[in-house]
């Protein structure tokens, strides 16, 4: 009777077998289980082709990650949820999210760590729960706020910052708060005050990822101009030269609509109105077929109006992953970064390509040298205004002017409060003479698109 007793051997070794694989509960709530790191370990405790020239093997490297470095993931949206999964199987165990969105029915295509009974709670809180019980040992702290709402104190005691936002205004704003960070002794960068911040960005098939240390290589306002504006296509084009689908539809969303009021003189062209864009598309085809031109849809046509840019699930698995590996690298100091940037294009076959963005020498947000704004002493205050939005390398949003005059505080232009709106508006018709500006006098501008105060220095042409 023997053999009798091998079914019960073999049971009680599966069931060995898989209270080591039970993740939580049963270890005294260390979490740990043999194996577990051997996929990180490989890549710390021995040497490659790959590793850093002054990388040294040992087993401390894994127990930073898992016990001491602190990151702090930005937007848990595609690629959010991507980067939240990729860090944490790195072994990441200390990492905040902020992300100030609640969950919409539309997200759930791609970002994965949502359910439909989720949808209406704030990404942040879900995706962090969602982390936090499937990956035991793992410690997701979200917060559910605009990045703006969070202060220097908070900031500082990340090791390293990933970015995975959907807008230039966000990430320039984070940018300056690492630039505000910065420690300098005796105009030398002190290097303990840099936190390196690593940027993924996806529009479509495209996308980019970058690492940025503060202070010491390109940020994102030194390269300010490859950030095109939003998809605004030339009015000349628009007017009278077509080319594209894309050109007629926007001539008729911006100059049609206005002049026809196809659904009367008080209703605005609604993106979610399928009556709007039925209009919009036939008076688009019309346009089309007067120039030769082909391709307008329905489907371009509601894209072109709302602006919409598919968001792919593929490319945001990409940059994301990218993104993780980076962090990877400068936490573990087991191999080179990459320098610095790094773009994505899967449109048609696949495309990488990496390349070393350079400082800009007067980069506004990281020089550390007042920028000279350059005009007429007839020039008005408009005109100063308008350069600040519409030149390349500045793109502010809403720029509030200020400066002292006979050492008193004066606001120039200020947007955001509109009783001030209401009271400095006069000025911007003055000249800057007439504002008892001064050559070599400083502006302060505060803008959306900096935590910090930018000053300029006025030059007068004439
Ligand atoms: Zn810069």
């Amino acid at each position: 009777m023997a053999d009798s007793d091998e079914p019960e051997k073999k049971r009680s070794r599966v069931v060995e077998q898989t209270e080591k694989m039970v993740v939580d509960g049963g270890y005294g709530g260390t979490c740990e289980w043999q194996g577990r790191w051997n996929h990180v370990k490989k890549l710390l405790e021995r040497a490659g082709p790959f590793t850093h020239p002054d990388f040294e093997p040992s087993t401390e490297s894994l127990q930073f990650l898992l016990e001491t470095c602190k990151i702090l993931v930005i937007g848990a949206g595609g690629l959010g949820c991507e980067l939240l999964k990729g860090l944490a199987f790195s072994g990441f165990c200390n990492i905040h999210v902020v992300d100030m969105d609640i969950i919409d029915v539309s997200n759930l295509n791609r970002q994965f760590l949502f359910r439909t009974k989720d949808v209406g709670r704030p990404k942040a809180d879900v995706a962090a729960d969602f982390i936090n019980s499937r990956i035991p040992g793992c410690r997701v702290v979200p917060h559910f706020k605009k990045i703006q709402d969070l202060d220097e104190i908070f900031y500082k005691q990340f090791h390293i910052i990933v970015c995975g936002l959907d807008s230039v205004v966000a990430r320039r704003w984070m940018n300056g708060m690492l630039l505000s960070l910065l420690v300098y002794k005796d105009g030398v960068l002190d290097p303990g005050s840099i936190i390196p911040l690593i940027d993924g960005g996806t529009e479509g098939f495209k996308g980019n990822a970058r690492v940025i240390l503060p202070g010491m290589s390109a940020c994102i306002d030194c390269t300010l101009e490859l950030y095109p504006p939003q998809i605004n296509f030339p009015m000349c084009t628009i007017a009278s030269m077509p080319r594209l689908p894309e050109h007629c539809i926007e001539y008729v969303r911006v100059l049609l609509w206005p002049k026809v009021r196809p659904f009367g003189d008080s209703v605005v062209l609604d993106g979610d109105d399928p009556e709007h864009i039925q209009w919009v598309h036939q008076r688009s085809l019309e346009r089309a077929a007067e120039f030769n031109i082909t391709g307008v849809t329905y489907r371009l046509t509601q894209g072109v109006v709302k602006r919409i840019i598919p968001a792919v699930a593929s490319t945001n698995a990409v940059i994301a992953a990218a993104c993780a590996t980076e962090v990877f690298k400068i936490a573990s100091s087991a191999f080179i970064p990459l320098n610095n940037y790094m773009v994505f294009n899967d449109v048609d076959g696949l495309y990488t390509y990496t390349f070393e963005a350079e400082r800009k020498e007067n980069c506004s947000a990281c020089s550390q040298v007042p920028l000279d704004l350059f005009f007429s002493s007839s020039s008005k205050l408009q005109k100063v205004l308008d350069y600040l939005i519409e030149s390349a390398s500045l793109q502010m949003k809403s720029p509030a002017i200020t400066t002292t005059i006979d050492g008193k505080n004066k606001t120039l232009y200020l947007q955001s409060v509109a009783s001030i709106e209401q009271r400095t508006r006069p000025n911007l018709s003055k000249t800057l003479k007439e504002l008892g500006l001064t050559e070599g006098q400083e502006l302060a501008v505060a803008d959306i698109t900096t935590p910090q105060t930018m000053l300029f220095r006025l030059c007068f042409t004439s």
